[in-house]
């Protein structure tokens, strides 16, 4: 299978040019059509020599991400869409309309192996990473599909960012680049289950992201029984590795607390998340997640009164909790509701297939 040229930086992009015999100019030729014009197809080059896109298409795809539809939510507008990717194998991603501009939400993983509980991502386990360029891809093919300009990107859809590192903070740096879409670092949160030795390796990545931390529990017993991840590391060895990560970055971090009604959404829990997270920061921020249902599981969430309930003892602690507003939920496109799929024997994709 030909690799994707999306995956493509601007050093590797000079090489193959240079590897082509083509002027040095060519590399921001085609790297602007790749990256601004975000064309999907070599043909559309216009200003590149035929033989040059010749070339280019017999080593090359262009764009891994073909659309095989997408829904709307009747309620606030939410798209969840499904891509397929060369291999067959089918994705999510999840474009939200807030007040301060087009939030995109894409996978960083067919499928994922964390196998926390209430998540539907990991049911099926995980396939494999995805690249570069199928990162890149998903918000591409948005913005093509809807004339918007994205300003904000979570990287909370399918998969475990740290837990495909490399291409992950490869997609920051791209995606946040000048000579491509641009998207300020600052508006891109990624979230993680809490490999603790990838925070400490992103700490030093020198990146201006928000790091959102799945904590969901505020004592190991509790987090074990929702997080295999617990079972590797403790609380006490992630809000340390989060507090190094502040102190060298200075970026605030964001804490996911999903509530799962009679699990951990009593007071004696708020007050216990209070006082653990007060011994590590002085003002951080939780967002709660009153937990989305997934079908195959049997976890409900919390009464609106005690999540308000849950969120004012917080404050007690001087910290600042967020209710997360649950959009796209009568797509499944909410947290936790994305899952593996595949486009075998789904009539969907098979047109989709090279
Ligand atoms: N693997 C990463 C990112 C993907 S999940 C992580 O664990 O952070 C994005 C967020 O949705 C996480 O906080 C995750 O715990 C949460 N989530 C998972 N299942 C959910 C569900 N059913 N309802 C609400 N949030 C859920």
């Amino acid at each position: 299978m030909k690799p994707d040229i999306l995956s493509l930086n601007l050093d590797e992009i000079r090489s193959l040019v240079s590897e082509l015999g083509q002027p040095k100019f060519r590399a921001d030729q085609l790297y602007r059509w790749l990256h601004v014009s975000k064309v999907a197809s070599f043909k559309e080059m216009t200003n590149l020599p035929a033989k040059m896109i010749a070339e280019l298409e017999e080593r090359y795809i262009v764009d891994p991400i073909r659309l095989v539809t997408y829904q709307e939510s009747a309620v606030d507008g939410t798209r969840k869409y499904l891509f397929a990717l060369p291999d067959g194998n089918l994705i999510e991603s999840v474009r939200m309309i807030y007040h301060h501009g087009i939030s995109v939400c894409i996978s960083t993983q067919v499928g994922c192996r964390m196998g926390c509980v209430f998540c539907a991502s990991t049911l099926d386990g995980l396939l494999r990473n995805l690249t570069v360029g199928e990162m890149l891809g998903q918000v591409y093919a948005i913005i093509r599909h809807t004339g918007e300009r994205v300003s904000n990107l979570v990287m909370m859809g399918c998969g475990e960012p740290m837990d495909n590192y490399d291409n992950v903070v490869s997609f920051v740096r791209r995606i946040s680049d000048e000579n491509g879409e641009h998207i300020s670092q600052r508006n891109i949160t990624v979230s993680t289950c809490g490999l603790v030795p990838k925070i400490r390796q992103l700490k030093d990545e020198n990146l201006q992201i928000t790091l959102a931390i799945s904590l969901h529990a505020a004592d190991d017993e509790k987090r074990k029984a929702l997080m295999p991840v617990a079972r590797v590391y403790s609380i006490d060895e992630l809000l340390t590795a989060c507090r190094e990560y502040y102190d060298e970055n200075k970026r605030r971090l964001t804490f996911e607390y999903g509530l799962v009604r009679g699990e951990n959404d009593s007071q004696a829990y708020a007050e216990k998340l209070g006082k653990l997270l007060n011994k590590y920061f002085d003002h951080t921020h939780v967002n709660l997640i009153p937990i989305n249902p997934v079908k195959e599981r049997n976890y409900n969430a919390t009464e609106t009164a005690a999540v308000y309930a849950f969120q004012k003892k917080l404050e007690k602690f001087q910290i600042n909790a967020t209710i997360r507003r649950e959009i796209g939920r009568d797509i499944d496109g909410a947290c936790g509701q994305l899952r593996r799929r595949y486009s075998e024997g789904n009539p969907e994709s098979e047109t989709f297939k090279k």
